[in-house]
């Protein structure tokens, strides 16, 4: 009964990205850097802009972890996201999902098949580029050292004041920020203000949305929220994926419900694709899936 959960692994390199992308302290980098297999390109090509959305396409991706030669991670993998679309991953633990965001962040090259990003291989784009068109929402959302202020600029570090506060009441963070003792410039972290989960992913989408990236991956969290914070947060993660495209790896149901598009992963392969109702009719793995996590009478 264990649906849908996401690697450590995959958040520990998507928080490399963000600290990267947010010039995080030296040694800080350092601990994040151990494994990165990939390199930039010689010399690589711009991305053309992409104003409405990115789009993504994976074509016959095949992909196994250096580690595990025997064991493939995905399997003629074909995927594409048309801009402005979301689409929802879903499947059971190890199938693969967490690899489609790695390989899209190219914190791994597939061993065959192509990627491309506004319909540029991922392989010939600067990895600063690529990284820098691209907002994460990880599951389990990093809180630094730092004021709130601090925290959300994190998405953008050269944004004003009055876009972290923008981008704030956008995430539906602005309101538990300024009932907070010294509102945004209320100390967070380990020796700060300790804020509940849902606040915590708030400040998560607040970051990307300040950022404003063309695609959005989301990897949701699987811990359950109280009602109020899981409306919050439902209500955040709508606002972040308008006009951007997102591929989100989905474990809330009316996250899914709103999805242009569900695909099933399981063993790496694309099992079914669909919208919620289509696939909840079918009466395959999703309709299975369905039923466990969300205790739909299918
Ligand atoms: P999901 O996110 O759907 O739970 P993953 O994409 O994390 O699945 O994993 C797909 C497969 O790849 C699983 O068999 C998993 O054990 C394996 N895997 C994931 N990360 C690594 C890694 N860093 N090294 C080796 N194998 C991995
Ligand atoms: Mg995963």
């Amino acid at each position: 009964v264990i649906i849908l959960v996401s690697s450590v692994a995959v958040l520990s390199e998507v928080y490399g990205d963000l600290l990267r992308a947010a010039g995080a302290t030296e040694r800080l980098m350092e601990l994040l850097a151990t494994r990165s297999p990939v390199a930039d390109p010689v010399q690589p090509l711009a991305l053309p802009s992409a104003h409405g959305g990115s789009a993504v396409r994976f074509s016959a991706v095949n992909f196994h972890y250096p580690s595990r030669p025997s064991q493939p991670a995905l399997v003629d993998f074909d995927l594409t996201l048309h801009p402005g679309e979301t689409v929802a991953l879903v499947g059971p633990s190890g199938a693969g999902k967490s690899t489609v965001l790695q390989l899209l962040l190219r914190f791994y090259d597939a061993q065959s098949g192509a990627i491309t990003l506004d319909g540029v291989d991922v392989t010939q784009v600067s990895l600063d580029d690529l990284r820098g068109r691209v907002g994460i929402v990880p599951q389990d959302s990093t809180i630094f050292s730092a004021n709130a202020m601090e925290n959300i600029r994190y998405g953008r570090p050269e944004a004003s004041d009055a876009e972290v506060v923008a981008a704030a009441k956008a995430a539906h963070a602005h309101d538990f920020l300024t009932a907070l003792p010294e509102g945004y410039q209320t100390f967070l972290g380990e020796r700060g203000v300790r804020l509940s989960g849902g606040q915590r992913q708030r400040i998560s989408i607040a970051r990307a949305m300040l950022k404003n990236p063309p695609l959005l991956l989301l990897d949701e969290a699987t811990s359950a929220l109280d009602a109020e914070s899981e409306r919050m947060v439902q209500a955040a993660l709508e606002a972040a994926m308008k006009n951007r495209t997102t591929l989100v790896i989905a474990h809330r149901l009316a996250t899914i419900q709103q999805a242009d598009r569900i695909v099933v992963l399981d063993h790496g392969r694309i099992a079914e694709e669909g919208t919620h109702s289509e696939l909840v009719q079918r009466g395959g793995l999703y309709a299975k899936l369905a039923a466990m996590q969300f205790n739909l009478a299918t």
